[in-house]
């Protein structure tokens, strides 16, 4: 018999991107369920995971499946229905309250309103620093570039709700804490000027370029004058081509001391396993970080509960927050969610049960990581809950414009 998180929770997927609505064929599946880029080792698959256990677990039911059913059989359902309408069905049933979309990082899928259509939640934007300059360094003079970086992060609207640095893919963290001069990135970039002449697309990995482009996330006022907006960055967990060694959250303390001395906005750690005690350590003892555990949730599968039990020993619950770092597949939303309220509601419980905490506690632990922690960091989230999703059984009928 499955069991299903408890529902009626208001929950911000406070870091995704987007989905891919094309009919993938098995081999496609298989590689965008593996952080890796690189094929399986011999004997091995990417389909025979802790990742693919989960997504047997909570969206075999969502296609119409029984509970657990075979790769085989879910894949082989997937083509029936048709990439679009498994992946609604799968959005729908992850029950989000919101979405934040990193949108700098594959350009052929859904844009922002349209994921959040098909999710049926509201959609903002997180906007990639390094995406951004990318595109903008090589249309000015290096002269111009960091007055003219600032004035594009200051054109952001509403619906950007944070910025995004990948310094951790680009370089690792072991960068100066300080914000570099002017003078500094000019040479820097003109040094970058010379690649992208050389071969194209620009792709900035200079760590003076780098530190710049979070600074100036950590301090752009959002329209109005208000104070700036949450600067997520990308630390631990994650692909081939990341030394994980370098993205440790720990090297960052000098940045994150110069940052909360220089009032800048929150920085928010995302994924960190597994180095989540690590942040969760920075986030009880620096007021400017908070963190997540997005897309290892997921990946770990039945061990699901361990990591959000090691994610609640320390910080404040208003450090923490849910996402699910979804990409490309639907799937990735769909077991993030259920993955993460299935682990916090096994961990509060057994806090309950044993008398460490009262019943009350739990729920209001509960509602702050689901949402609370997202809708008092990220400006402008509507206010509430979405669309009222319910959690049903591997029973429920297909939905007559999804089949
Ligand atoms: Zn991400």
């Amino acid at each position: 018999m499955s069991s299903l998180p408890s529902a009626a929770a208001d929950l911000v997927d406070a870091h995704c991107h987007s989905v891919t609505v094309a009919d993938l064929d098995d081999a496609e599946f298989a590689m965008l369920c593996t952080e890796s880029s690189l094929p399986p080792a011999p004997g091995t698959s990417y389909l025979h995971t802790p990742l693919m256990l989960a997504i047997r677990r909570w969206c075999a039911p969502a296609l119409g499946l029984e509970l657990h059913a075979p790769i085989e059989d879910y894949l082989a359902r997937r083509r029936q229905l048709g990439g679009l309408a498994a992946s609604r069905r799968l959005l729908r049933r992850a029950g989000v309250s919101a979405l934040l979309v990193d949108t700098g990082y594959i350009a052929d899928q859904l844009a922002v309103p349209e994921l959040a259509d098909l999710a049926g939640a509201p959609g903002y934007e997180v906007v990639r620093l390094e995406s951004l300059a990318e595109e903008l360094a090589p249309a000015v003079p290096a002269q111009q570039f960091p007055e003219r970086f600032r004035r594009a992060l200051r054109a952001c609207g509403e619906r950007v709700v944070a910025f995004k640095s990948v310094i951790a893919y680009r370089h690792g963290f072991d960068v100066a804490p300080e914000r570099p001069s002017d003078d500094a990135v000019i040479e820097s970039v003109t040094t970058w000027s010379r690649a992208w002449a050389a071969s194209r697309p620009a792709r900035v990995t200079d760590p003076v370029i780098l530190r710049f482009l979070l600074w100036e996330g950590m301090t752009c006022p959002q329209p109005g004058g208000r104070k700036p907006r949450p600067v997520q960055l990308h630390a631990g967990y994650g692909d081939a081509d990341l030394d994980l060694h370098r993205v440790n959250p720990l090297l960052l303390t000098g940045l994150i001391r110069a940052a909360q001395r220089a009032d800048g906005g929150p920085l928010v750690l995302l994924h960190c396993y597994p180095f989540h005690r690590e942040a969760a350590y920075l986030a009880s003892v620096y007021p400017n970080v908070y963190f997540d555990i997005g897309v290892a949730v997921g990946h770990l599968g039945p061990s699901a509960s361990t990591l959000v039990g090691e994610a609640l020993e320390l910080a404040p619950f208003g450090k923490l927050h849910y996402s699910s770092d979804g990409c490309a597949l639907a799937e990735l939303f769909l077991v993030g969610a259920l993955a993460f309220r299935q682990g916090l509601d096994k961990v509060m419980g057994d806090w309950v049960s044993a008398d460490e905490i009262s019943s009350a506690d739990a729920a209001a632990i509960r509602a702050t990581v689901l949402a609370g922690t997202a809708r008092r960091l990220y400006p402008g989230l509507d206010d509430g809950p979405g669309p009222d999703i319910s959690f049903t059984g591997p029973q429920d009928t297909p939905r007559q414009d999804e089949a």
